[in-house]
């Protein structure tokens, strides 16, 4: 199949935007965004073999590669606006391509993301994605804001998606594996939270990498320390039901990675209005802990015993130890 006939199969799926002045089809889009807002810029690549497996469906991976791009955006408070796909495709099969586009397509219209461009080669199935979104000067969300005393906060549920690759590298069927699968294939970026979270957090991050590496990054940059609870860590359902050791889960919920929630801080004295703020957008939070003096990160349990940091906090892509 000619490039062409290919790249049509994102055209026709692409969406509209008022502020998309010209799209798909010449050698550049282009964006009038409004005059009282900040460029928000991401672009994130999904390559086979490393962040997903050989044999996932076409259409999440297609969802995937943009949810991981706004899960970005979210973290920063961004009002997601336009996306650009590279993809390289290893051939040109029309029905892989029909079911990426779709799974991409899916999520797009559900946040009214346009499709202005990319770029369609041939190599080693990956797909790298890049985002635009729009924030008020001085209203996004950054890692090096938190101070000693905030809370610690995280969205929804850690180590579903960490669960669902552990059980199906040990043999039990990707069919099998249920909703944690779904976490692992379809995450869902918790846009609405970062929009709500404006002018309450004082810092935040999307956890990719694994819960304690990407907190470490917010520690890093903000230059504090925290006390985390281990045990309050927020579970589903299935998770526990999966692994019922809690050493084995915790383990998933510290530097599994891939679950896309919100890693966030806030003031004490914010606390009610982070709960409103976040009910109002339908988005579970739990307070994991507590921004410290200092730089260490220290783990504790529900009887506030310590509990040693593991030696792996999260995914790595380059040198062999945790991050
Ligand atoms: P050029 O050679 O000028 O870069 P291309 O032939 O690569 O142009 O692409 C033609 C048009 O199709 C451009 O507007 C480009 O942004 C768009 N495009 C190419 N591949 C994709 C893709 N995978 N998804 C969306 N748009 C694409
Ligand atoms: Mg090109």
């Amino acid at each position: 199949m000619a490039e062409f006939s290919l790249i049509d199969r994102f055209r026709q799926r692409a969406g509209a935007r008022p502020d998309v002045v010209l799209g798909i089809g010449d050698d550049a889009a282009l964006l009038a965004p409004p005059k009282d807002r900040q460029l928000v810029l991401a672009v994130d690549t999904l390559v086979e073999g490393v962040h997903f497996p050989k044999g996932i469906p076409a259409s999440a991976i297609g969802w995937k590669a943009l949810a991981v791009n706004l899960s970005d955006l979210a973290a920063m408070g961004a009002e997601p606006v336009v996306a650009l796909l590279a993809l390289t495709l290893p051939t040109d099969a029309p029905a892989f391509v029909d079911e990426f586009a779709a799974g991409f397509a899916a999520l797009a219209d559900t946040h009214r993301v346009a499709l202005v461009g990319g770029d369609t080669t041939r190599g080693p199935l990956a797909a790298s994605v890049t985002v635009v979104g729009y924030v008020a000067p001085g209203q996004a969300l950054t890692r090096s804001g938190a101070q000693p005393g905030d809370d610690l906060w995280i969205t929804g549920t850690l180590g579903d998606a960490a669960g669902a690759l552990a059980l199906w590298r040990s043999g039990v069927p990707m069919l099998r594996t249920g909703s944690l699968r779904e976490r692992l294939d379809r995450p869902a970026p918790r846009l609405g939270a970062g929009l709500a979270l404006r002018g309450l957090a004082t810092a935040c991050i999307d956890v990719s990498d694994g819960f304690l590496a990407d907190l470490g990054h917010v520690l890093a940059m903000s230059g504090v320390g925290a006390d985390v609870e281990v045990d309050v860590l927020p579970t589903s359902a299935a998770l526990a039901e999966a692994f019922p050791d809690p050493l084995v889960r915790r383990a998933l919920q510290m530097a599994g990675g891939d679950d896309y929630e919100l890693c966030f801080t806030a003031p004490e004295r914010q606390r009610e209005a982070v709960r409103a703020a976040l009910d109002a957008v339908a988005t579970p939070a739990t307070r994991v802990g507590r921004i410290t003096e200092g730089a260490s990160l220290r783990l504790f349990d529900a009887d506030g015993l310590p509990v040693p940091l593991p030696a792996r906090r999260g995914y790595v892509h380059f040198g062999g130890e945790g991050a």
